[in-house]
């Protein structure tokens, strides 16, 4: 496998960019922290404390956001 040593954007932590399913970041839930970061306006949580369900609801409000952009007529 090919490596390439990056930092995460979320926890800062090095890891392999091409072992990561979830690049730039090192993990799902460095990448749900983010989104849950821009989110953050509409839904007002601790984002680097997100329990199993919260990232669940993340998941679900970024899944309605990019909805809502496919049909943005
Ligand atoms: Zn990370």
């Amino acid at each position: 496998m090919k490596k390439l040593e990056v930092t995460c954007p979320t926890c800062k932590k090095k890891f392999n960019y091409y072992a990561s399913d979830f690049r730039p970041f090192c993990s799902e839930r460095c990448r749900l922290i983010d989104l849950g970061q821009w989110l953050n306006e509409s839904y007002s949580v601790p984002v680097e404390k997100l329990s199993d369900e919260e990232v669940q609801t993340l998941e679900q409000l970024v899944h309605e956001k990019n909805t809502e952009e496919e049909n943005d007529d």
